[in-house]
């Protein structure tokens, strides 16, 4: 049977993304399929049950989830909880022998990342980061910019209309627009230009200062590189954004929208692909990794590396002055 050759998939956590994307990407997938969910919620365990044809055996919810150990259609843990969950089901899913996909950001701190991979590690698992514009033809093609990339500007934000959702809540957010949206700019810093920023300057605003208390709505910021680039970021919770413009000799490559599941580059581009499934590609690349025994491209250490900028953009804010990372 054709499953048998594919890497069974448990989706953690049955919210909107698992919903909406994961699960139908999971059709598209060559080497990965539904093979299981974790899910709080009785209801959604039984309708998935249903709708994907998952063994009884197959569904898990939060307390019972560590015995997934014993399951052996189960390769690969996809963690997709609220960000302040991650490390835990993480960290849990290593013990039990799984490799791991971990959705972004990785953690809310620096600290949980390390405490991630060392698990991962310790217990001979994988682990990767839901960092699904890797796997995009058109963020591809910027990435062969590299050293030749002058500018580079980015901006990411929307307006975030349920205000009693998690996104709001600082203890199970991590932060605000940055951790959610923001971490999609200094991505894109990074593997366009190919570098680690080095230091970080950032400004913090609030048109609504009513509705955004303890977490950032919008936040500019800066990274600086050990060569001349100079780069612009901007994300937030209320100002709708989706752009992406790098000046690479002199020519200018703008993507708009950049950073959707579909639709790149629709409205402005600098070149036609087909429209492909970035979140199959990105799981197809995973079951390669693990299969050849390779690091992959969006490793643990990348997420904690865009954790350890995101702190420093944080300081920035708030020490309005210019902090290394
Ligand atoms: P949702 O709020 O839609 O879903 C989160 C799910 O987590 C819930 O449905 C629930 O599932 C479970 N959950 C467990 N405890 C809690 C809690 N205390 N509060 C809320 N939910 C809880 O979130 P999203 O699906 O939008 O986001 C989930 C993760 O995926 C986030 O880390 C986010 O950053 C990431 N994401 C990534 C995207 C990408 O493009 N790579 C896009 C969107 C999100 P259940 O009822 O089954 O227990």
């Amino acid at each position: 049977d054709q499953k048998s050759k594919k890497l069974g998939v448990a989706l953690v956590g049955l919210g909107r993304y698992s919903t909406n994307e994961l699960a139908v990407a999971l059709q598209a997938t060559q080497s990965c399929y539904l093979a299981g969910v974790v899910s709080g919620t009785p209801e959604k365990r039984d309708f998935w049950a249903d709708q994907y044809n998952l063994k009884p055996e197959n569904i898990y919810d939060y307390d019972n989830f560590d015995r997934i150990a014993d399951n052996k259609d189960i390769d690969i843990v996809y963690v997709v909880l609220p960000n302040s969950m991650h490390a835990e089901f993480v960290i849990r899913a290593a013990q039990a022998g799984k490799h791991v996909i971990c959705e972004k950001p990785l953690g809310i701190s620096s600290a949980e990342c390390l405490q991630m991979i060392n698990a991962c590690k310790k217990h001979g698992v994988k682990l990767s980061v839901g960092y699904r514009l890797h796997f995009d033809p058109y963020h591809q093609y910027l990435m062969q910019l590299s050293d030749k990339v002058q500018y580079l500007e980015a901006s990411n934000g929307y307006t975030l209309k349920d205000h009693s959702e998690w996104r709001m809540d600082k203890s199970l957010a991590g932060g605000g627009a940055l951790m959610n949206i923001g971490i999609y700019c200094l991505q894109s810093a990074c593997y366009v230009t190919g570098k680690t920023p080095i230091s970080v300057t950032a400004q913090a605003t609030k048109t609504r200062p009513d509705l955004f208390k303890d977490i950032e709505e919008t936040l500019s910021f800066q990274l600086q590189f050990d060569r001349g680039v100079s780069t612009n970021f901007v994300t937030s919770h209320q100002l709708p954004m989706n752009r992406l413009m790098a000046i690479s000799e002199g020519r200018e490559y703008t993507l708009s929208p950049a950073f959707s599941y579909r639709g790149i580059g629709k409205k402005y581009a600098f070149e036609q692909y087909k429209e492909l499934s970035q979140q199959a590609a990105q799981m197809d690349d995973f079951a390669t990794v693990i299969r050849k025994n390779k690091v992959s491209s969006v490793s643990g250490e990348m997420g904690l590396r865009d954790l350890r900028i995101i702190e420093a953009i944080y300081e920035a804010a708030d020490a309005r002055k210019p902090i290394s990372i």
